[in-house]
């Protein structure tokens, strides 16, 4: 045996002594317990807690889509000083970057003590989330009304999305190549939009179909106008004529435009504290906002760390993690190769066993959302293995469907690693899977990452009435989110 493994062999001795004698010292309770943390956390952690929610809610209520978020980190980063990897030809400790990924994916960095070389600490969330796309020809006038035809984005359940007040988001390109962004319902002074529904007194067939039926993916239609352009007589579609007055005037679209549109239609509302005792938030876009802002918070609190720590916001997650924007793009590869290279001394040092070494010894948390616990709904949950709202951070060893179909399996060490920096930092966590095991079933962005080879696990907090156009979180689950992946990108690796 080499002289450094016999002190290695010591050194473990050693330490196996020491926590037998710990173990003796301290009562160890073998029984697994997962509390609600109102009932076991210090009023000074419910009321940083209380106060998390409030920078959370204001950030999320001006980054409803993918491109928002994006433009509002960009922003956050550039004020803490970090730079466009662009414009550097090297990367030394401390060193602060960030890349846009087509603008609707984001990915920043700090450069750590240790070499890039021997890897990455990373959080990974998706900051699109469910909602209604306009079509590429989307207007159309019927009996006297306009409306926006739409496409319904991610998984939802169509009748949600009918007869509450919807805002327009997103940016059209016009022929002139200007780009447009459009923000239409959120001020209080701003019109909304409607899809309507038929009234319950006639309403008796309808209520006799399924679910999934009784409004149908093109009926999820939206009100946009009821004015006629004057002169009405001698205008064909005179209602639908005025709209389009009305959109070239205001931002000089013609309707031939909408066929660049990235335009989304979600819900007019703000985050708002829920509860007498505001224990939770509802809002709409929790999955993943509530995952993705505390990553980048804690990426943000990243001076000098031990290794390099980077935070991947990406798009396009609700449909799979396709398109160049999307965790399946090779644009999020090549941001941590850009970082490798220009460690090593510039873009011509690239080294691809190097590169390919590093991801080995990388280790990621993919940060999203998991359903909590709803005693409603009880039966599509096994008790003992799911996440209950204001029971903290959920590790979530495995996702998929039916005989684990489509997941990525953390590695056992990996996730031990992980409960032991939780247990040094007082982080408390509880663990689960879905719901039960053939009620049916779900993915991340953690299969795509485990494949370039790192380290992965999901880790998110539990939402109530997911995918819906108002969803619901527990604000000192958000809190302890953001404390647990700090702990992970300081500490791990
Ligand atoms: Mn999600
Ligand atoms: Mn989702």
């Amino acid at each position: 045996m080499p002289a450094n493994n016999k002190s290695a062999a010591k050194a473990a001795a050693k330490a196996s002594k020491a926590s037998k004698s710990e173990k003796k010292n301290k009562k160890i309770d073998p029984k697994a317990e997962f509390p609600n943390l109102y009932e076991t956390s210090s009023a000074e952690d419910i009321e940083a807690a209380m106060s998390f929610a409030e920078d959370y809610k204001t950030f999320i209520d001006i980054s409803k889509t993918e491109r928002e978020f994006v433009k509002n980190a960009r922003e956050a980063c550039e004020s803490l000083g970090f730079k466009d990897i662009a414009g550097l030809d090297t990367l030394k400790a401390g060193d602060k970057v960030y890349a846009s990924i087509k603008d609707k994916g984001f990915v920043c960095a700090v450069i750590g003590k240790r070499p890039v070389s021997e890897g990455f600490n990373i959080l990974g969330a998706h900051i699109d989330s469910p909602r209604l796309d306009l079509k590429p020809n989307p207007v159309f006038e019927d009996t006297e009304t306009v409306y926006f035809k739409t496409h319904y984005y991610g998984g939802i359940k169509k009748y949600q999305w009918t007869t509450i007040p919807l805002a327009l988001h997103g940016t059209i390109y016009t022929s002139d190549g200007n780009a447009r962004d459009i923000i239409i319902g959120e001020k209080d002074t701003d019109p909304v939009f409607y899809i309507t529904d038929l009234l319950p007194h006639l309403g008796r067939e309808q209520m006799k179909g399924n679910a999934e039926d009784f409004i149908p993916a093109e009926d999820l239609t939206v009100v946009i106008g009821g004015i006629p352009a004057k002169g009405k007589d001698k205008i064909k579609e005179p209602y639908k004529a005025a709209i389009l007055k009305y959109l070239y005037d205001e931002y000089g679209i013609v309707e031939k435009d909408f066929v660049s549109g990235e335009l989304e239609i979600v819900p007019a509302t703000r985050a708002r504290d829920l509860g007498l005792d505001r224990a939770y938030i509802a809002a709409y876009g929790h999955d993943d906002k509530c995952c993705a802002y505390p990553a980048l918070m804690a990426l943000l609190a990243q001076d000098k760390p031990k290794r390099t720590c980077v935070a991947f916001l990406t798009d396009k997650e609700e449909i799979g993690s396709y398109s160049n924007s999307g965790a399946q793009s090779v644009l999020y590869e090549n941001f941590l190769m850009e970082l490798l290279a220009k460690n090593l001394g510039g873009i011509d040092k690239f080294n691809m066993l190097v590169y390919r070494k590093a991801l080995e010894n990388t280790k990621m948390l993919s940060t999203d959302v998991t359903t909590g616990f709803d005693p409603k709904y009880a039966n599509v949950f096994e008790k003992n293995n799911t996440a209950f709202l204001s029971h903290g951070v959920k590790i979530e060893k495995y996702t998929g469907a039916r005989g684990k179909s489509g997941t990525n399996e953390a590695n056992g060490d990996f996730v031990a690693d992980i409960t032991k920096i939780f247990a040094d930092n007082s982080i408390p966590w509880q663990t689960g899977e879905l719901g039960k095991i053939d009620a049916g079933g779900g993915g991340t962005i953690s299969c795509y990452m485990a494949k370039m080879g790192m380290d992965v696990v999901d880790m998110g907090i539990p939402v109530w009435s997911m995918h819906a156009p108002v969803e619901v979180i527990s604000k000192i689950d958000l809190y302890f989110l953001y404390l647990a992946y700090k702990a992970f990108v300081e500490q791990i690796g």
